[in-house]
């Protein structure tokens, strides 16, 4: 009975000095508890705990590295007094969210000793996530001897993606050499999503066109077809495509040359083009906050108005983009921070969507609503829908599916 022998989840994701961790119970798809330790390795590690629906207990605590900050938080998760489960003997699996899991992953996959090797390998492309995700990896396997782990990737659902939209129009050579091809990111938030629409709009994923705009710091959007990606924003990096909080998104490339040839080294211009770009380099308040733009721009700050209508503008460039591939969409899908809370983020968007036949209803629009729900008039051929994304609910259902479809296999 997988439903059993699986029931209780926790969702790992590691970051390089910050541990995120949340309690499943998948019999409902309830989140138990959840925390956050963060500065570890450094004196001022601390850690904010959460049971569901209650507040939040926070503290310092001696965390040197990922392994100690996990036995931490699993001290709190089976405290008799502020805990969720009786022992740690009551966590079944465990699922880690890893970034980068190249042409290697296009699924999620139990961890072995091979897959971290090839976790390992795939740094290269994401050389500041990889190897903090297996930092939480290895910490779980000490913590939780006997409890099997899943990894999940953030690139595995594009991996559908065609190969005339992955790859890259330079020397065909540096995709075999170094595996330089668009791989995209926010792929578990992109599959949620998509399979929340297909429920939602009482539909098979496999019969609908979807684009998916997922919009926080960093965003993305994927067109859908069939529950395949067709293409999406992000590419070898999660620097192109969009306006971020920080990041440029698209530029032309010479730019780079451009910098280097005017004295900054490499390391400077990544540093700009990373963290100093997108809304914060242009809306003149050198914030990368929507909620801080949309502000600067009511007050009558024309950078922020400015950026305001940059984001709108290549977000529904994109868009129309897609809905011309896809020949149609069912439906346009706004979650991440941004897409599932800003009212003035989305009007700038969808305002530039007449043609493809969506009308923003701004009334609904203002609702704020906390669950699915419809934006555009009712006479809009291509309905807007907020979705409100859920990741580490995605990762603990792979981990589920995964760790039951195993069991199947092997009759159990
Ligand atoms: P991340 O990519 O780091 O997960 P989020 O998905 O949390 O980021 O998105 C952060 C963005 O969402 C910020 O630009 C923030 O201004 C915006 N945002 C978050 N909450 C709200 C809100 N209640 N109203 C308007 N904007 C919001």
């Amino acid at each position: 009975m997988p439903q059993k022998k699986y029931d209780k989840i926790l969702v790992v994701n590691s970051g390089s000095s910050s541990l995120k961790f949340m309690l499943f119970s998948m019999a409902t798809e309830t989140m138990m508890a959840k925390g956050l330790v963060e500065r570890i390795g450094t004196p001022q590690a601390n850690i904010v705990y959460q049971r569901d629906g209650e507040p939040k207990i926070a503290q310092g605590i001696s965390a040197e590295n990922h392994g100690k900050a996990l036995a931490m938080a699993c001290k709190m998760l089976a405290d008799p007094e502020i805990g969720v489960v009786k022992s740690l003997r009551d966590v079944n699996a465990i699922g880690h969210r890893v970034v980068h899991g190249a042409e290697e992953f296009s699924d999620s996959v139990a961890i072995t000793e091979d897959v971290k090797s090839s976790i390992k390998e795939c740094s290269d492309l994401a050389p500041l996530h990889n190897p903090a995700n297996l930092d939480g990896i290895v910490a779980c396997e000490t913590v939780f001897p006997n409890v099997p782990n899943v990894a999940v990737f953030d690139t595995a659902f594009h991996q559908s993606m065609p190969k005339h939209a992955f790859m890259y129009a330079i020397p065909q050579k540096y995709y075999e050499e170094y595996g330089i091809r668009k791989y995209g990111f926010h792929g578990t938030s992109h599959k949620f999503v998509a399979q929340a629409a297909a429920d939602f709009l009482k539909r098979p994923l496999e019969d609908l066109k979807l684009i998916t705009c997922h919009l926080g710091n960093g965003s993305s959007i994927a067109a859908i077809n069939g529950g395949k990606v067709l293409d999406t924003t992000m590419g070898m990096t999660p620097l192109p495509g969009l306006i971020m909080g920080t990041r440029c998104g698209d530029i032309d490339p010479a730019i780079i040359f451009f910098l280097a040839r005017k004295g900054m080294s490499i390391d400077e211009i990544d540093n700009v083009l990373n963290k100093q770009s997108g809304l914060t380099g242009i809306n003149g308040i050198g914030s990368g906050d929507m909620r801080d733009t949309v502000n600067a721009a009511a007050q009558g700050k024309a950078s922020a108005e400015n950026a305001l209508n940059m984001f709108g503008h290549r977000v529904a460039l994109y868009i129309g983009g897609y809905y011309t591939l896809l020949g149609g969409a069912d439906a346009i899908i706004f979650t991440g921070g941004i897409g599932e809370n800003s009212i003035p983020g989305r009007k700038v968007i969808i305002s530039r969507l007449a043609a493809i036949g969506c009308e923003l209803d701004e009334a609904k629009n203002k609702a704020q609503p906390s669950t699915v729900s419809v934006i555009s008039t009712d006479k809009s051929r291509t309905p807007a829908i907020i979705i409100p994304t859920n990741e580490e609910l995605m990762i603990a259902r792979e981990t589920f599916r995964l760790l039951a479809s195993n069991l199947k296999r092997k009759g159990e």
